[in-house]
């Protein structure tokens, strides 16, 4: 991606040096600070299981369906005081600039967008942090994998996810981690259009089955929405080869069944809750493809 001297998004709130910190690459911290999605199915085991989970929980980049559960009030939270500590992280490092870029690029397009529709979009932040963050969804662990926190329009990312994604996970490419960012904002433009709120409340009192069922078709769409964006990328001339390719691939490694298989070795179908590796690789290329959201009907139909 052609992203150097672009516009640079000034939405990127850089608390890495807020943090607890010190839980290195993602897997650290104490049990009590991880958030599984869908919560429940840690099921009582021990700490190797819980590891395992975490392990897991790190490949759901996404919003936390629990976490879309909390309250969402955001009241609570009174951690943007908008200080500016820039000791320990450095305060402007390349990756830094390239998601500030990436999201500078999602605001235009989803700008225009909204406003062919008579809309006006409102942009999100992006919390830039370290090993744990409090959010108006509650505690979160790096572990958990990016997310996104309706109650108070942010996006958090630790971008030490990006080096998971790459050496672990074996999606590596610079479009592979702006198509993270890219599937974030996704979810924001799920809420701003209110997808989400019914989401929410058709979630209620369904079982854990059904409830993984409709995580899965918001998730498809926030791929999918991810897809037009990068649609609108490639319009601007600014996507090189191979970039597309290495969204795609990242789509298919973050599949549950993928990842299942290779956590576990084995598949539990129901307990998806982000789509397969097909799924999610069709509904980012469809997106992609046509660049319209009417595309991305992920709510009723075949997926
Ligand atoms: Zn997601």
């Amino acid at each position: 991606m052609l992203w150097r001297g672009r516009r640079q998004s000034d939405n990127v709130e850089d608390d890495r040096s807020d943090s607890g910190g010190g839980l290195g690459g993602g897997l650290g911290g104490s049990p009590g600070q991880f958030r599984v999605p869908i919560g429940g199915r840690a099921g009582g085991g021990g700490s190797i299981i819980l590891v395992i989970l975490v392990v897991l929980a790190g490949w759901y980049f996404g919003f936390d369906p629990s976490q879309i559960l909390g309250d969402g009030s955001g009241g609570q939270i009174t951690d943007d005081s908008g200080s500016q500590d820039n000791g320990g992280a450095p305060a402007n490092d390349e990756m830094k600039q390239f998601v500030a870029t990436v999201l500078a690029d999602t605001e235009d397009t989803w700008t225009g967008i909204f406003k062919s529709q008579g809309l006006t979009y409102e942009d999100p932040k992006l919390v830039l942090f370290s090993g744990q963050v409090r959010s108006a969804c509650g505690f979160a662990s790096a572990a958990a994998g990016p997310f996104y926190c309706p109650g108070d329009h942010k996006v958090y990312l630790d971008m030490t996810f990006f080096q998971q994604l790459d050496q672990q996970f074996g999606a590596s490419g610079e479009f592979a981690r702006a198509y993270v960012v890219a599937h974030e904002v996704g979810h924001h433009v799920q809420n701003l259009t209110g997808i989400m709120g019914k989401f929410n409340q058709m979630r209620q009192g369904m079982s854990e089955a059904d409830a993984n069922q409709l995580s899965v078709r918001i998730e498809l769409q926030a791929d999918c929405f991810a897809g037009v964006w990068a649609h609108f990328t490639q319009q601007k001339g600014i996507l090189e080869q191979g970039d597309i390719e290495s969204a795609l691939n990242a789509a298919k490694q973050i599949g549950d069944d993928t990842l299942q298989k290779k956590m576990q070795g084995y598949v539990v179908p129901e307990s998806f809750n982000h789509g397969t590796s097909q799924q999610r690789q069709t509904w980012l290329a469809r997106g992609f493809k046509s660049g319209k959201l009417t595309d991305c009907n992920t709510m009723s139909g075949p997926i």
